[in-house]
């Protein structure tokens, strides 16, 4: 039966509690990294883009065929945006998806030396790449720890672990910089979407079953 802990009173306790939670994610999940299949960084910033209101899964079934077809920035820079929608149909929201590929190709190749930038304010000025996507990148694609990915997961069990009152990701975020260590930034990020997907989903999570019971006080526990 999942538990009803108490808060914890002092700023000491509540950073036990973050370190404890830290200590069960990686107890639960030691070795996890970002889902998405890639061989550098440019086809994780596109595979990035493309896995926006879509499963990483139905990604992976798409990216291998595409960098076949389009095996240089080169060839992403000049297609056109209408057969680039086609090749990426199955995971939705096609047209922005393939103008945002596209433009993401052209700036790399005209601004940054067809390299994929290094830094946060860099990726910022790439079409497609917002914060999380920035985030991802630096992330996955370099071990450069900038920030924290806010995707749905970490929105969604950020909150049930009380590390933010906020609702946007770009608050969040910045919740979970001042309360994470640096060093834990991207293996957090990685470890609470994993946790989201097998325990911790949106409806129905699986309380009964999860190693932060008892750090949890989420109002909509499966009791
Ligand atoms: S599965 Fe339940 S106990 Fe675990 S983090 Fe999610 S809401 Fe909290």
């Amino acid at each position: 039966m999942p538990s009803k802990p108490a808060r914890p009173k002092t700023a000491a306790d509540r950073r036990a509690r973050i370190t404890e939670i830290l200590r069960v994610l990686d107890e639960r999940y030691p070795n996890v990294e970002c889902a998405l299949h890639h061989t550098n960084a440019w086809e994780l910033l596109a595979a990035t883009i493309l896995s926006a209101q879509c499963t990483d899964v139905l990604v992976n079934k798409v990216t291998p065929g595409l960098f076949r077809k389009y095996p240089t920035l080169q060839d992403f820079a000049n297609v056109s945006q209408a057969e680039l929608a086609q090749d990426i149909h199955s995971t939705g929201f096609f047209n922005n998806k393939a103008k945002s590929l596209i433009g993401a190709a052209q700036t790399l190749l005209r601004d940054f030396g067809g390299e994929v930038p290094t830094t946060m304010e860099h990726l910022l000025k790439v079409p497609g790449a917002a914060r999380k996507t920035a985030n991802v990148v630096l992330g996955s694609g370099f071990g450069i720890a900038a920030g924290v990915v806010v995707d749905t997961h970490v929105q969604r069990i950020a909150t049930r672990l009380d590390l933010t009152k906020q609702a946007t990701p770009e608050k969040i975020e910045q919740d979970l910089i001042k309360v994470i260590p640096q060093d834990r930034w991207i293996l957090f990020s990685h470890q609470v979407i994993h946790h989201g997907r097998s325990l911790c989903p949106a409806r129905k999570p699986k309380c009964s079953e999860c190693p932060l019971d008892s750090l949890c006080y989420a109002k909509d526990k499966s009791i």
